[in-house]
């Protein structure tokens, strides 16, 4: 970066008598804006990221909710067992909403009771049939329309994001609510 920085800097012409000002190269020389700089963060980051994280990062979802599933697909949320492999104390190690079984991110989003009830009704909201993944990123690629474009496929990946966001503050606030 520094490199590339200061070879633009030998090539600058230098010329008298006009004002600096700043310009950015994304979109053809334009006057410089956050918004610009923001589009090449953007590509960059997007660049070196997997497929799925660049659906994930152009959803239109809430920055919360897609922090929360970027957080579930890299398995770094603290639910308990995860906690537990942590090191921290945890009272039990059993899934916050049924009890049944340890809180693993794979059980608490996709295999509790709970959370089998709401993929459940928004399966049946989209007029879809389908057996559930569950990996997550599976899980995430899998809610789409096949045959839609990649902008309907935007909105189904926005749905996903906020359905998992709002089974973890549920999760979250029965938490809060047993202490
Ligand atoms: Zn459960």
């Amino acid at each position: 970066m520094a490199n590339q920085l200061s070879q633009h800097l030998l090539k600058a012409r230098v010329a008298s008598g006009e004002l600096d000002s700043w310009i950015s190269k994304e979109g053809g020389f334009q006057t410089f804006s956050v918004n610009s700089a923001h589009n090449l963060v953007r590509k960059d980051f997007e660049a070196n990221s997997s497929p799925i994280f660049c659906k994930l990062w152009r959803c239109k979802a809430v920055p919360s909710a897609v922090l929360i599933a970027w957080r579930l697909m890299e398995n770094k949320l603290a639910t308990r067992v995860n906690l537990s492999r942590r090191g921290v104390l945890v009272d039990s190690l059993m899934c916050s909403l049924c009890g049944k079984e340890e809180e693993t991110c794979t059980h608490l989003f996709f295999d509790c009771s709970f959370a089998r009830q709401v993929w459940c009704l928004c399966y049946r909201w989209l007029g879809v049939l389908v057996v559930p993944h569950f990996e997550t990123k599976n899980n995430f690629d899998q809610f789409r329309m096949s045959p839609a474009s990649e902008t309907v496929n935007s909105v189904w990946n926005t749905i996903w994001v906020e359905v998992v966001s709002e089974i973890w503050n549920h999760r979250n606030n029965i938490i809060s609510k047993e202490e």
